[in-house]
């Protein structure tokens, strides 16, 4: 079975006498080690799918399972557990703490989790060595770049070993050199078996990605494997022809 099964999946709003479909019965199935991007117009359903997705929110109707266990119709209780130890959160807005250092930040999610100090101390470190911030540990947000402040929230998404990695429109307040080394990363954390999903609306931060689903109207339009372009390669032939500029 799948990692992650969608099984006609509805998220309706009642607003005012009307009925907002955000979600209108998606069926898909997702496996471990997957790198799924996620397209479509604004208001598509796209975040309502990663909420659904990441146990934020409860479908109106249909079922759905994360590693065989169904969320569906689970109390907030058990899907706070389970947010905090399966699944790890990207925002665009990195949303970290300013009066904490990178080790702090990424710290949190296992003070939630109930690690003791010593350990938290040394898993942070871990993480952040992971996403190539080992140099960085004590840097308040406020001391780093966009692209490190995300690198901060990717080690404390992952910090906590979750199943599955959900950025929503992660580069997006990226440039996009600082978006196609933040590619790389993701990439790499791939291929060492995470398994990510990105919703992005820009279509060449899709070609990074192994398989592309794109939402319209709440429902799925279509849903492809691809050849997933290499970022840490076109980051090569990016710096290549900065430096050939530079020569001109
Ligand atoms: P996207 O992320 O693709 O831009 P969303 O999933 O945020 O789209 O929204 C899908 C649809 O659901 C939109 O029409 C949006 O207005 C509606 N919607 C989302 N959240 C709410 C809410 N809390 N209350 C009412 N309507 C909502
Ligand atoms: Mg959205």
């Amino acid at each position: 079975m799948a990692l992650i099964e969608l099984d006609n999946l509805t998220r309706f709003y009642r607003l005012g006498g009307e009925t907002v479909k955000a979600l209108d019965g998606v069926s898909l199935a997702i496996d471990a080690g997957e790198f799924v991007a996620v397209m479509g117009p604004s208001g598509s359903g796209k975040s309502t799918f990663m909420n659904l997705v990441g146990c934020l929110d409860r479908p109106t109707s249909g079922a759905y399972s994360l590693d065989r266990q169904e969320m569906s119709r689970r109390n907030a209780d058990e899907l706070a557990y389970v947010r905090c130890h399966q699944i790890g959160f990207v925002f665009q807005q990195f949303n970290l703490l300013d009066r904490l250092d990178a080790l702090g930040n990424v710290e949190m999610p296992l003070i939630y989790a109930g690690v003791e100090r010593r350990l938290r101390r040394d898993r942070a470190a871990a993480a952040l060595t992971r996403v190539g911030l080992g140099d960085r540990l004590h840097h308040r947000p406020t001391e780093l770049s966009g692209g490190q402040q995300q690198r901060v929230a990717i080690a404390r998404a992952l910090v906590n070993a979750p199943k599955v990695l959900l950025a929503d429109e992660p580069t997006g307040a990226l440039d996009s050199r600082t978006s196609l080394e933040l590619m790389a990363l993701l990439q790499s954390l791939n291929r060492e078996g995470t398994t990510i999903i990105i919703v992005t609306h820009e279509a060449d931060i899709a070609t990074y990605a192994a398989r592309l689903i794109r939402f319209l109207d709440g429902k799925v339009m279509s849903d492809a494997n691809q050849r997933m372009v290499d970022a840490a390669e076109a980051l090569k032939a990016l710096t290549a022809s900065a430096a050939m500029e530079k020569v001109a």
